[in-house]
């Protein structure tokens, strides 16, 4: 017999090891009830993936339950906000419980590794849709927001970037790779890991930042656009992995304009980049500097030769779209 929506709920979703003490009610009323700490503001934001659209029908239930709350992570991270709660609102073409028990996994096992509760949601029959809602606590005033950018500052981003872009690729067949680097591009793609622990790091270090979900540029000209400010990139010094090199040298197009990723690029007063290494050595993670924030509007990239990288000349477009 097919499990009811309430069982399914009861055996999935309502049973988790957080159990956070400013959740009065959680999973099984009309509404939870929630009780944000004094003097937070509240950071709150939204992600649906959409089978067909934003992934394919067939991914892993368990790499899509990780996914569709880290994107949501990744929002806080960029805001330096805490994560605590979440909502996801599920629908499903049927109730095949082998799918649901991994996604369930994959989701709740990243809400537990940030402290996470699931504190309600929605569950519906349709095309297959995840829509993951988080809310985290950011001290009020301290935000890290796209607009406050500030010509002089260093243009910074965590890890690497372009590796989701490879593993996309590499999941569509158009570009092969030995096993190693395959695994270790698609589970970028796959299982992005939040930068939580950086966001709340950048609390009153960093000016501006934003999360990498469509390419470097797209995401860096939000900042601009936000701020009223332009910048320079030294496209050279952008930081990619191993498998990067090993694939596909100096494509910095890719490195450029491929999205996914789920880094930190943020904006950093250059007085404060000695503080930004050592908590960040501190944290065994990696930040670079790849550029500066200026007054004059528009984005200029060069090589390290000083001479200037055309994104258009190299097919940007194409690749975007
Ligand atoms: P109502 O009809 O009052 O909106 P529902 O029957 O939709 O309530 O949901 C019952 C309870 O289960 C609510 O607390 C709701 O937040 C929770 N819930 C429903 N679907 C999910 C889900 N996919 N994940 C987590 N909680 C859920
Ligand atoms: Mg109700």
């Amino acid at each position: 017999m097919p499990i009811s929506e309430f069982d399914l709920i009861a055996r999935y979703f309502a049973r988790q090891d957080v159990r956070r003490p400013d959740v009065p009610l959680g999973v099984g009323d009309d509404c939870a009830l929630l009780r944000a700490p004094a003097g937070m503001d509240l950071a709150v934001t939204t992600d649906t993936l959409v089978a067909g659209v934003h992934f394919p029908e067939n991914t892993h239930p368990e790499a899509l339950g990780h996914k569709a709350l880290a994107v949501n992570l990744s929002d806080l991270a960029a805001m330096g906000a805490e994560p605590a709660w979440a909502m996801l609102a599920l629908t499903l073409p049927q109730a095949d419980e082998a799918w649901l028990e991994a996604f369930a996994r994959g989701l709740l096992g990243l809400a537990a590794r940030y402290g996470v509760q699931l504190v309600g949601g929605d569950t519906t029959r349709g095309p297959l849709s995840v829509t993951l809602q988080v809310f985290g606590f950011v001290p009020q005033g301290k935000a890290l927001r796209r607009d406050a950018a500030q010509p002089g500052d260093l243009i910074c981003v965590t890890g690497t970037l372009g590796d989701a872009g490879l593993g996309l690729r590499i999941a569509q067949g158009k570009l092969a790779a030995p096993a190693p680097y395959a695994e270790y591009l698609l589970g970028r793609l796959e299982r992005p890991g939040p930068r939580v622990e950086t966001g709340l790091a950048l609390r009153g270090l960093a000016h501006a930042a934003i999360d990498v979900s469509d390419g470097l540029v797209a995401d860096l000209g939000h900042i601009l656009d936000s701020s009223g400010v332009g910048a320079t990139v030294q496209v050279e010094r952008i930081p990619v992995s191993a498998a990067f090199r090993e694939l596909v040298a100096d494509d910095w197009n890719t490195a450029l304009g491929s999205g996914d990723d789920y880094e930190l690029c943020f904006t950093l007063p250059p007085e404060r980049r000695a503080e930004l290494e050592k908590s960040c050595a501190e944290r065994g993670e990696c930040c670079t500097c790849i550029g500066v924030i200026e007054q004059r509007p528009g984005l200029r990239l060069l090589r390290n030769d000083g001479s200037a990288f055309d994104l258009a000349a190299q097919g940007y477009d194409h690749f975007r779209g």
